[in-house]
């Protein structure tokens, strides 16, 4: 479909589906490396973006959406990673306010403000075990498929291919930033869950530009 505001609506409810399907396996992965909140965390998130688009139906344009799901983000997740996100979905909204459909180029521009976002509120350098780790390669694909001539779709589907590729990579870090960073050497040996939710929201994103 065209990356319109229909697309940004059916972005957030995939996600959804995808945090409700995960939850179990996000607890896990926070369990071995932090406090076994994860999957709750996003599951309770995105739950409740869904009922403020039901509630207030779908927004005039991508950007909108956005900015509705990092306010929600903000508002009902604790812990790191709902102002992480919170603040990813406010500043990618605002790298694409206005338009009405988005090219791959706008695919570019919103992935790389929210990585920035993410970066300037967590400090986080990639390597350090964070979401940082899926995002940065996310946005670097995303770059050479649209430079390539991909279209929106096709250049969300690289940059979420990528995050499951920053995902698996994360597995032998060592966790500089949040809480893993507590376990210092024993955090070693574990993927990070903040990658895995970011894979799955890439995922979804990826899902709903194809259908
Ligand atoms: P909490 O650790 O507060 O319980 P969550 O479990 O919801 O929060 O989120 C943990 C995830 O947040 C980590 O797996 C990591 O990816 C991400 N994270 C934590 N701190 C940072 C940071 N400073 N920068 C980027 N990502 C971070
Ligand atoms: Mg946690
Ligand atoms: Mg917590």
């Amino acid at each position: 479909m065209e990356l319109n505001a229909q697309w940004a609506d059916q972005w957030m409810r995939d996600a959804a589906a995808s945090m409700d399907e995960n939850r179990q396996r996000l607890i896990d992965l926070d369990r071995a490396i932090g406090d076994a909140d994860h999957g709750e965390n996003m599951d309770r998130g995105f739950t409740a973006i869904v009922e403020k688009l039901d509630a207030d139906g779908t927004p005039g344009t991508p950007a909108d959406v956005f900015k509705l799901a990092a306010m929600t983000l903000m508002s009902k997740v604790g812990g790191a990673a709902g102002p992480l996100y919170g603040t990813a979905f406010l500043r990618g909204s605002a790298a694409v306010s206005g338009k009405e459909v988005l090219d791959a180029g706008d695919i570019v521009a919103f992935l790389a403000a929210a990585r920035d976002g993410i970066v300037s509120r967590g400090k986080a350098e990639p390597g350090d075990k964070t979401m940082v780790d899926a995002f940065t390669p996310a946005v670097e694909a995303a770059e050479t498929a649209a430079g390539a001539g991909s279209d929106a779709a096709a250049t969300l589907s690289a940059a979420a291919n990528a995050a499951e590729g920053g995902l698996a990579g994360t597995e032998p870090l060592v966790a500089r930033k949040g809480r893993a960073s507590y376990l210092g050497e024993r955090s070693a040996g574990h993927l990070d869950p903040g990658a895995a939710s970011t894979t799955l929201i890439l995922q979804a994103a990826a899902r709903a530009a194809s259908e």
